[in-house]
C-alpha cells in the first residue's frame, strides 16, 4: 500500500445470477443487468476490477458449474472471460455488466442472445486495486471494452480533479454519456477514421500529478504505453493492460 493506491483481496466466490434486464446502450454495447440473492456480499472497490464470467462448453462442465464446483483438472474447467462490474446496487441486488458485441466468442455470443430469466455464472472479483483520487489529473485511454472501467473512474472522481479521456470506438454511434463531477475532456477516436497513436503523440499532458491508465487491444496498449513513457509519463503512476487480443497479435507481443 502507498499513498495513492492499495490492493484489497476478497474471498473468491462463485455465484449463479439471473438476467433481470437486457438494454442496448449503443448498436455494439449491450448492458445485462444480473441479480439474485447470490449477489449478497459482492464487493468491488476498484473502478477497473473484473469478474470472471464462466461458460460451460459441454454437459459435464455445465453440471460442475451448477454444483458450484471448480475442477482441479484445468481442461474440465469452463471457459472464462473477464468483465468489469459496471454498476453494483446491493440494496436492489443488481449488477450491470456492459458487453461489447464484437462477434464470435463465448462471452459476446452469450450476450447477443441473453434473455430475462437466464442464468450466468460469475466468479470474483478476487481483488481490487484502489487508486485514490489524490492525483491532480487522470489520463484514461481505452476502447469500447474499457468504457465500463473508465465510466466508473469518472463517476468516482470528485470536483476539482481533471480527466483527459481518449476512447477508440467503431463509429460515432458508439459514444456514450460519461458522468463526472471532475472537469472532463473526452475525445472519441473513430477506429476507421482517426489514428489513436497520432492523437496520443499530439496530446499535451496536464500539469501537476498525473495517473495514467490504458486498456486496449494487446499490441495497441503496449504501443501507447511506449509513447506515454517517451512523453515523460511517470511509469510508477501508469497502468497499461491488454483487454483483448486480436488473432494476429502474437503471444509475446
Ligand atoms: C480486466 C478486464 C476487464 C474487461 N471488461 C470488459 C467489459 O466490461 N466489457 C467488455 O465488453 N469487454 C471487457 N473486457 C474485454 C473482454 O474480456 C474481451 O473482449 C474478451 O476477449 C471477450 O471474450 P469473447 O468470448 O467474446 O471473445 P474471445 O473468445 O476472447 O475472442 C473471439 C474473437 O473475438 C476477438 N475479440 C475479442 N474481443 C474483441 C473486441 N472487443 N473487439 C473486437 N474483436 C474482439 C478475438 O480477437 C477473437 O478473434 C475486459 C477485459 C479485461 C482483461
Amino acid at each position: 500500500m502507498n499513498d495513492t493506491s492499495y490492493r484489497v483481496n476478497h474471498p473468491l466466490r462463485q455465484r449463479a445470477l439471473q438476467v433481470l434486464r437486457v438494454t442496448d446502450l449503443t448498436p455494439r454495447m449491450r448492458r445485462i443487468t444480473l441479480g439474485g440473492a447470490a449477489l449478497e456480499g459482492f464487493t468491488s472497490l476498484g473502478s477497473d476490477d473484473h469478474v470472471k464470467l464462466l461458460f460451460a462448453a459441454d454437459a459435464q462442465q455445465q453440471a460442475a458449474l451448477e454444483a458450484g464446483e471448480m475442477s482441479r483438472d484445468a481442461s474440465a474447467r469452463p471457459v472464462m472471460r473477464e468483465y468489469t462490474p459496471r454498476r453494483i446496487d446491493l440494496g436492489a441486488l443488481e449488477l450491470d455488466i456492459d458487453f461489447v458485441l464484437h462477434g464470435d466468442g463465448p462471452a459476446s455470443t452469450w450476450a447477443a442472445q441473453a434473455a430475462v430469466g437466464q442464468t450466468l455464472h460469475i466468479a470474483g472479483p478476487r481483488a481490487s486495486l484502489v487508486v485514490t483520487d489524490a492525483f491532480d489529473s487522470y489520463l484514461l485511454i481505452g476502447d469500447e471494452t474499457a468504457i465500463p472501467a473508465i465510466a466508473r473512474r469518472l463517476q468516482e472522481l470528485p470536483a476539482g480533479r481533471r480527466a483527459v479521456v481518449l476512447i477508440q470506438v467503431e463509429d460515432a454511434r458508439e459514444q456514450q454519456p460519461l458522468a463526472s463531477d471532475a472537469e472532463v475532456e473526452v475525445t472519441w477516436v473513430l477506429r476507421h477514421e482517426d489514428d489513436l497513436l497520432e492523437q496520443v503523440r499530439r496530446l499535451s499532458l496536464p500539469a501537476g500529478s498525473l495517473y495514467s491508465w490504458v486498456a486496449l487491444e494487446k499490441r495497441l496498449s503496449r504501443d501507447i504505453k511506449g509513447l506515454l513513457l517517451e512523453k515523460g509519463v511517470a511509469e510508477q503512476a501508469l497502468k497499461a493492460v491488454a483487454y483483448w487480443r486480436a488473432d494476429d497479435t502474437p503471444d509475446e507481443d
